[in-house]
């Protein structure tokens, strides 16, 4: 492979992936079924490349196998699960082995003594929430690829999602976890303990790491009580601003911490409703908010639903539709789950953002991205995590804009939006990560001396750097 330190796959590599994880379980010299491992959900050709050969190994001893084989043959490790990432963390970038954690897709424990469940990496996010709610518990984990994404996936990210304002993000419930470092070893970090200070807390490390210090074949992951009730309001504004204003009033005023707030602006409000062949919910909305309620009895919800509605009313809602039947609670939830759909299928030439800023700063990273908007002639639809201050910006070639002056510009759209996040006290990903597609832009939010102690901590795991390369750290 010219110009990297990595060796290719061989027929006899491959020969030895076949005695390590069975013939049936290895993809090579088969480009149509393989192609589907060379990209995740980020758009751009850039952002894809074909893996050399596909393993999807069962279990932590094969895993560990193939990684030692990688480490004597010097060939690249790319771990994937749902492939749903919006960074490019599961792309294989120098080609080499994708590892597909596919097959290890069972949940192995809930303990409801411990309110803990123990899951394999392959589990589809969901259905741990289906599985634990017979048991009146509850996963709080709730990205809004809740259906499709894995576990291992949104721990290797540490996704966020739809309840962090009240329930924080996916590291908050990893208890433990089963690693096979870069170099061959399975290691146990912590376990069912909900305390614990042995040693440094290499647990909360791996969790975010994208892929590039471990490869999670077991978690154990806290559970709570399922909440007795909830409700979901889903509330139209004339216009953004109006509808971003009202957040903080909910929270601070009201003295409310909803399950989730939800935003989404006027045209990614109207691509989505177009695509589900539906209208939303009031002639005049210009801005919507989803807004989720969860607590021990209906009584305390219905206060708290009355409050919450009140607070909208008083900041210009147009008017607040009560959910409250799963049926009507499911409909709403799929408007916003479907947003990133709908607005990716508007335009091919698109930067899908994931911009995060201190909470009261959000009206004021509306206004940056109108200003860019402006200046550069282009588009930025945007929805997410308003109670967060975590916007999904999808920059968008202006209709009229040729390709080409799009491609030209692109980077440098980026970079002034990433200093205007920035200066407003926030960084470039929220949720979704550095991976490939972040990376050369990382030294704008990071100062070069915390880089390089971050460098330093990947060598130390993965000396010959073969686990994920190219990803986080900008190219030298
Ligand atoms: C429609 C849509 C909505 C989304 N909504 C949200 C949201 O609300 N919140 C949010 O945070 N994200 C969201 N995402 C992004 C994505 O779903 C998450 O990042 C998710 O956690 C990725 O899981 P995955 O299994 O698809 O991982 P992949 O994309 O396959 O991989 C992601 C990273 O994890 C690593 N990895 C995967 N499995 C392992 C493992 N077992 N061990 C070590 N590393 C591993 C990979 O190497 C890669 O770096 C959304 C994506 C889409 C398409």
């Amino acid at each position: 492979m010219p110009n990297t330190p990595y060796h290719p796959v061989t027929p006899a590599i491959v020969t030895e992936l076949h005695a390590i994880a069975g013939a049936p379980n290895v993809l090579y010299g088969e480009p149509e079924r393989m192609l589907d491992y060379a990209h995740d959900e980020t758009q751009g050709a850039q952002y894809s490349h074909m893996p050399e050969v596909v393993v999807k190994p069962n279990g932590a001893s094969e895993i560990a196998e193939i990684m030692r084989l990688a480490n004597r043959e010097r060939i690249p490790v790319t771990p994937r699960g749902a492939g749903s990432g919006l960074s490019g963390g599961a792309v294989p970038r120098f080609g080499g082995i994708l590892l597909s954690l596919e097959r290890m897709n069972r949940i192995l424990e809930i303990d409801t003594g411990n309110l803990v469940a123990v899951v394999e990496p392959g589990v589809v996010t969901n259905e741990i929430n289906e599985a634990v709610r017979r048991h009146g518990l509850f996963y709080a984990g709730y990205p809004m690829s809740v259906e499709t994404c894995f576990i291992g996936g949104n721990v290797a990210e540490n996704a966020g999602g739809g309840r962090a304002i009240k329930y924080g993000v996916t590291g908050r419930y990893v208890l433990g976890l089963e690693v096979v470092l870069p170099t061959g070893e399975i290691v146990e970090l912590g376990g069912k303990r909900l305390k614990d200070v042995t040693g440094y807390d290499l647990l909360h490390l791996m969790v975010g790491s994208e892929g590039s210090l471990g490869i999670f074949t077991r978690i154990v992951l806290r559970l709570l009580p399922l909440p007795a009730a909830r409700t979901v309001l889903l509330v139209p504004f004339k216009d953004a601003p109006s509808a971003l204003a009202v957040v903080p009033q909910i929270i601070t005023q009201a003295h409310i911490v909803p399950a989730s707030v939800e935003f989404m602006d006027g045209s990614s409000l109207r691509a989505t409703y177009e695509m589900i062949g539906e209208k939303p919910p009031h002639p005049a909305t210009g801005a919507l908010l989803l807004i989720e309620l969860d607590g021990p009895s209906a009584a305390h919800v219905d206060t708290e639903t009355e409050a919450v509605v009140d607070a909208c009313l008083a900041g210009g809602a147009l008017d607040a539709y009560v959910g409250n039947t799963p049926t009507t609670e499911k409909k709403m939830w799929h408007v916003r789950e479907k947003a990133h759909e709908a607005v990716t299928q508007k335009s091919p030439h698109q930067s899908a953002e994931d911009i995060v800023v201190p909470p009261a700063a959000i009206a004021e990273l509306l206004t940056e991205l109108e200003q860019l908007s402006g200046h550069y002639g282009v588009t930025i639809p945007c929805f997410g995590h308003a109670a967060d201050g975590n916007l999904h910006a999808y920059i968008t070639k202006g209709q009229e804009m040729p390709v080409k002056t799009w491609e030209a510009i692109r980077a440098e759209i980026l970079t002034e939006l990433y200093r205007a996040v920035y200066r407003l006290g926030g960084t470039i990903s929220g949720e979704h990560g550095i991976g490939l597609k972040r990376s050369p832009y990382l030294p704008l939010v990071m100062d070069p001396a915390l880089i390089e102690l971050e460098r330093r901590i990947k060598r130390a795991f993965d000396p010959l750097n073969i686990l994920n390369p190219g990803k986080i750290f900008p190219s030298p």
